[in-house]
């Protein structure tokens, strides 16, 4: 069965896109077959896989508002392949409010392209409106994403209510892997301490290893690179590649539900 993984977190800049390409790039490198879908109209994901989003001809948005199949849009890039995005895929928001059956648009899009893949990465926008419920409804679990620095925890009690309430109306069976510790500062007490504390108070597991902080996440994207390319034997590289292994071999065995 092919793992379906939507990266969610509505706070944007804590690595959901890095984690999507940088994720995508080793599961591939381990021989998977894996698509990216960039479900963003930022289109950073699209953009740091190399692919200018402007002189895209279709993208997801002609997908999501059923034009073109997702097999149409697809582009390959290296070993990936990616669901592109662009600047008009806010329009597809206003465009799927209006439809009965929205929150299943992508999840049907997807559908016949399951057999030939091992692994969906769903890079989620920063918000928790229809297009995060269609990656939440396409999903069979999530990771979340969470900057060690901050002091809120609030985002994630809403981000786990709308999980709930997806599970309630669209996807039942919908699994939270864990949080994913990213930015991390193995240096700083507070960090620490902000991980066991966001576990703690709603039940998520903290993923192992967090994601060290380091400028090299920020070089790489510039170059159409992940830390894996740009700086392979750095922590932050090992750090993701031990996250996918993981993945990897949880295929057979599902994530429980929690949250
Ligand atoms: P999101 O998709 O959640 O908005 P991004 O993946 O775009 O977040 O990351 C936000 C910024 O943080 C980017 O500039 C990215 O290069 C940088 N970044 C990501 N991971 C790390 C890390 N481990 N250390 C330092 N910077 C990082
Ligand atoms: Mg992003």
């Amino acid at each position: 069965m092919t793992q379906v993984v939507a990266v969610a977190n509505q706070k944007g800049g804590v690595a959901k896109t890095t984690t999507v390409h940088t994720l995508g790039v080793a599961l591939a490198e381990l021989g998977d077959r894996v698509l990216l879908v960039d479900l963003d109209a930022q289109a950073c994901l699209t953009w740091s896989l190399g692919v200018d989003p402007e002189v895209l001809q279709t993208t997801l948005h002609d997908v999501l508002t059923g034009r073109l199949t997702a097999k149409q849009v697809i582009v390959p890039v290296g070993n990936l392949q990616l669901l592109p995005s662009a600047i008009d895929l806010a329009g597809s928001e206003v465009h799927l409010l209006t439809k009965t059956g929205r929150e299943h648009v992508l999840s049907r899009a997807l559908h016949p392209l399951l057999d030939d893949l091992d692994v969906v990465l769903i890079d989620c926008p920063p918000s928790l409106g229809i297009l995060t419920i269609n990656g939440l409804t396409a999903a069979k679990e999530v990771l979340i994403p969470l900057q060690c620095e901050t002091l809120s925890h609030r985002g994630v009690g809403q981000l786990l209510e709308t999980i709930e309430d997806v599970r309630a109306f669209t996807n039942p069976s919908l699994a939270v892997r864990g949080i994913i510790a990213t930015m991390f500062d193995r240096r700083t007490r507070h960090a620490r301490e902000v991980v066991e504390d966001v576990g703690d108070r709603y039940g998520l597991r903290v993923l192992e290893p967090p994601i060290p902080k380091s400028v090299r996440f920020a070089e790489a994207p510039a170059r159409g690179l992940t830390v894996l390319d740009h700086a392979p034997r750095t922590p932050g590289a090992s750090a993701y590649r031990a996250l996918a292994e993981q993945l990897r071999s949880s295929r057979h065995s599902p994530a429980e539900a929690a949250g």
